[in-house]
C-alpha cells in the first residue's frame, strides 16, 4: 500500500489514528454511507414510509386544489408526480440498490435518480425529455423527507477509530455525526472559519479542511493519522510514522490533561487584570463541555442549530426548553443566546419558499435581516428567550447589525414581544440586556448608536474578517486572503474596543480569533477583557492569559496598531509571543 501526505488547513488541533470511512455527497448534500446487513430491511423500510408520506403529501395537495379556484393545469402536473412517485422505477428500484450496495436510502434514491435523468435525456421527444425535471422534484421531494429523518451510521468500531472523509460536509452533517464519535473530520473543501470547521471544533476532534481531493485519493478502510495542529494528513503511514504519531498523540494528551487543572484557576493577568473566559455553544447538551473546561458564562448560543436537522420549525415552548435548560444549567452565570442567524452556509430548506436563491447569500438575507423581514419567526423566538431569563442570567444578542435603523426595528421587536408577554401574565426579566454583534466594517465605522443603544457587544471576528477583505469565509479557494491580522482587520478590532471601553460598554470577541492561543495577548493589548470560545479551546487560553503581562507589551501593541506591513505585524505578534 502506497503511503502518501495530504495538506489542508488544520481547523482543530490533536492528533487521530483510524480507519478512513468516506461519506459521499451528491450535489444536493446527500449523504452516502454503508450499512450493516443487519440494517438492511430498516432501512428499506425507512425508504417505504419516505414514498408513503410524499404520496399523502401529494394527495393533500390534489384536495386543496380541488377545493379552490385553481387553474386546472396543477392538477394534470400533480397527476404527472403522482404516476412518476408510483413508478417501479422510482419506488421500487432504490430498495433493490439498499439491498445489493448495503448503503443508505437517501444515496439509492440518488443514484436511481442519475439512471432515471439519463434515460429521459436519450429521449427525442421533447414534452417527454422535459418531464425528467418532474422526476428530479418527485425524488427531491422524497429526499427531503428522507433527510428529515436521517438515518442511522454505521456505529464505529469499539477498537478502531473512524476517521471521517467527505468531500465537503455542512454545519448540519457535523452537528449529526456529533453523537457517533467520530476521531477526526477530513473534507476537500471548506475555509478556517466556515461554519463546519468550528462545529468540529466544538465537538473537539482533529479536524483538517481544504485537503482537496483526499475523498478521491482515500480508500475505504485505509489507516490515517490526521495532524490537524500541523494540517497534514498521512495515509498509509509506514511503522515507524505510525509510532512516532502514536507517541506526539500521548504527549498531546498530557498536555491536555495538564490544563484540566486550571479549571477552577481565576483567569487574572500577571499584572492583576481579571478576564472572563466564555464559551461559545451550539446545542444545550454542549454546556457540560464549557463547564468542564471552566467557563465563566455562555458568550454565545448559536440558537440557529436548533433550526437543523429536523423537519419543520422549532416552537416557541421547543425553543424556551432549549434555552431554560441552559440558562438553570449555568447556574446563575451569563448566557447570552443569539437569535437565529441562518442563511449563508447554515441553510433551511423549509424558509427557502421565504427567501429565494439569494446571488450572494453572505450577502443577503441572513441573520437578523431575515428575522426582520419574517418578523413571526422573529417574534416566537423573541418570546421563547424572554420566557427563559425568569431562571437564569440570560441576554440578547443580535447577529450582522449594520445601521442604527435595524437596531431600533429590533428593539421595537423585543419590546412587541415583552408586551405580548406581559398580557398573557407570563414571567420574564423586563431589564434584559440587548447586545449587538459587531461583524460588519460599517457597524464600527459608525458605533456611536450601537454604544448609545446597546447594553453590550461582541464582536464577530469571522464575519467581520470576511467583510472586511471581502473573503468568502467557507471558500477555501480565497482562504490564504483570510487574514485576521491584516491592518485593516486589526485597526477595525482596536477602533471598537477602544470605543466601547470609553463609553464603558462590556464588549467582547466571540469570533474565532478568541480562541486563538497567538493572538491572546494581542487582544488583551487591545483592551479586551471578555473573550468566548469553543470550549476546547478555554483552559489553553486561560492558561496564556495567566502567563500575561499586559502593561509590559503596551509599546508592542502601540508599534502594532501604527504599522501597515505584514511583515512587521509578524514580527512584533512574535515577540509578542516570546
Ligand atoms: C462571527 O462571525 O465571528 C461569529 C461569532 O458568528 P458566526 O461564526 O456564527 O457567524
Ligand atoms: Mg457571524
Amino acid at each position: 500500500m502506497v503511503s502518501f501526505a495530504l495538506h489542508g488547513i488544520g481547523v482543530s488541533g490533536g492528533i487521530a489514528i483510524g480507519r478512513a470511512h468516506l461519506v459521499s455527497h451528491a450535489t444536493r448534500e446527500v449523504a452516502h454511507y454503508t450499512i450493516p446487513l443487519a440494517q438492511v430491511p430498516a432501512e428499506i423500510e425507512r425508504f417505504a414510509a419516505a414514498i408513503g408520506e410524499v404520496q399523502r403529501e401529494l394527495e393533500g395537495l390534489h384536495a386543496a386544489l380541488t377545493s379552490g379556484d385553481a387553474p386546472g393545469e396543477f392538477g394534470a402536473f400533480l397527476d404527472v408526480h403522482w404516476m412518476i412517485l408510483n413508478d417501479p422505477t422510482l419506488s421500487e428500484a432504490p430498495r433493490r440498490i439498499i439491498a445489493e450496495q448495503r448503503c443508505n436510502a437517501e444515496w439509492a434514491l440518488t443514484l436511481q435518480m442519475g439512471v432515471l435523468v439519463d434515460q429521459f435525456e436519450q429521449i427525442e421527444d421533447t414534452y417527454l425529455r422535459e418531464r425528467k425535471s418532474d422526476v428530479l422534484q418527485v425524488g427531491e421531494r422524497v429526499l427531503k423527507r428522507l433527510m428529515g429523518r436521517p438515518g442511522t451510521l454505521p456505529a464505529p468500531s469499539a477498537e478502531e477509530q473512524t476517521i471521517l472523509v467527505a468531500h465537503d460536509l455542512s454545519p448540519a452533517d457535523v452537528i449529526q455525526f456529533k453523537q457517533h464519535h467520530f476521531a477526526a473530520f477530513l473534507t476537500d473543501l471548506g475555509g478556517i472559519t466556515s461554519h463546519t470547521a468550528i462545529v468540529a471544533r466544538g465537538i473537539n476532534v482533529p479536524a483538517v479542511v481544504a485537503t482537496h481531493n483526499a475523498r478521491s485519493l482515500i480508500r475505504d478502510g485505509e489507516m490515517v493519522i490526521v495532524d490537524g495542529s500541523n494540517h497534514v494528513v498521512i495515509v498509509n503511514p509506514d511503522r515507524s510514522v505510525l509510532a512516532e504519531y502514536r507517541l506526539k498523540q500521548d504527549e498531546f494528551e498530557l498536555a491536555r490533561q495538564k490544563l484540566r487543572r486550571l479549571r477552577s484557576k481565576r483567569a487574572d493577568t500577571l499584572d492583576g487584570i481579571h478576564v472572563e473566559l466564555h464559551a461559545n455553544i451550539e446545542l444545550p447538551g454542549d454546556i457540560d463541555q464549557a463547564l468542564k473546561n471552566g467557563a465563566t458564562g455562555i458568550g454565545l448560543f448559536r440558537s440557529e442549530f436548533l433550526f437543523l436537522n429536523r423537519t419543520g420549525l422549532p416552537s416557541e415552548d421547543e425553543q424556551f426548553e432549549a434555552f431554560r435548560e441552559v440558562a438553570v444549567g449555568m447556574q446563575g452565570m451569563p448566557v447570552t443566546i443569539r437569535t437565529f442567524d441562518l442563511g449563508a452556509d447554515k441553510h433551511k430548506e423549509e424558509l427557502d419558499g421565504l427567501t429565494r436563491v439569494a446571488p450572494n447569500p453572505a450577502l443577503g438575507l441572513r441573520a437578523i435581516r431575515f428575522c426582520l423581514a419574517e418578523p413571526r419567526l422573529f417574534l416566537t423566538q423573541l418570546r421563547a428567550i424572554l420566557r427563559a431569563t425568569h431562571y437564569g442570567n440570560v441576554r440578547i444578542l443580535i447577529p450582522m447589525l449594520a445601521s442604527a435603523s435595524e437596531i431600533d426595528q429590533t428593539l421595537a421587536m423585543i419590546a412587541r414581544a415583552k408586551e405580548s408577554l406581559h398580557e398573557q401574565g407570563v414571567p420574564f426579566d423586563p431589564n434584559v440586556k440587548v447586545g449587538g454583534m459587531i461583524e460588519i466594517p460599517a457597524a464600527v465605522l459608525a458605533m456611536g448608536a450601537f454604544l448609545r443603544k446597546l447594553d453590550f457587544l461582541s464582536i464577530g471576528t469571522n464575519d467581520l474578517i470576511q467583510y472586511t477583505l471581502a473573503v468568502d469565509r467557507s471558500d477555501d479557494a480565497v482562504s490564504h486572503l483570510y487574514d485576521p491580522l491584516h491592518p485593516a482587520v486589526l485597526r477595525l478590532l482596536a477602533t471598537a474596543i477602544a470605543g466601547a471601553t470609553k463609553a464603558k460598554v462590556p464588549i467582547a470577541v466571540c469570533g474565532e480569533m478568541a480562541g486563538d492561543l497567538q493572538l491572546t495577548r494581542l487582544l488583551l493589548g487591545l483592551g479586551l477583557r471578555e473573550f468566548s470560545m469553543h470550549p476546547s479551546h478555554l483552559l489553553g487560553v486561560k492558561q496564556r492569559v495567566l502567563q500575561s503581562d499586559v502593561a509590559a507589551t503596551a509599546a508592542l501593541i502601540e508599534r502594532m496598531r501604527r504599522t501597515d506591513e505584514p511583515e512587521k505585524l509578524g514580527l512584533i505578534l512574535g515577540r509578542l509571543n516570546g
